[in-house]
């Protein structure tokens, strides 16, 4: 099992563009159910309204489960600065620090 792995990469100018639209520039986490990635990700809610914040999946676990569906669960929420339901979610990758 040695396999020489440097030789894939090294095309990556000629490939890379050809197939740009599939490789996103900044990796961005999927996630469909709450539990995804064991819940090592913050959301950053945004509504229409422009008010943004900040949630862990486990307070929007505490509230539908992680077994639930993270777009379902986004579509319950309501904006606490205009009430409306009309929010997005953008997944990041949690940000870890020492110890
Ligand atoms: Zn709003």
């Amino acid at each position: 099992m040695a396999y020489t792995v440097s030789a894939n990469a090294s095309n990556c100018m000629d490939a890379c563009s050809l197939r740009s639209r599939q490789s996103s520039p900044r990796p961005m986490l999927t996630v469909v159910r709450l539990s995804d990635h064991f819940g090592q990700y913050v959301l950053t809610l945004k509504c229409e309204c422009g008010h943004t914040r900040t949630a862990q999946p486990q307070t929007l676990a505490a509230l539908a489960g992680f077994d639930a569906l993270l777009a379902d669960v986004v579509k319950r929420l309501r904006c606490s600065q205009c009430g409306r339901r009309r929010c997005s979610a953008t997944v990041r990758p949690e940000n870890k620090r020492d110890g």
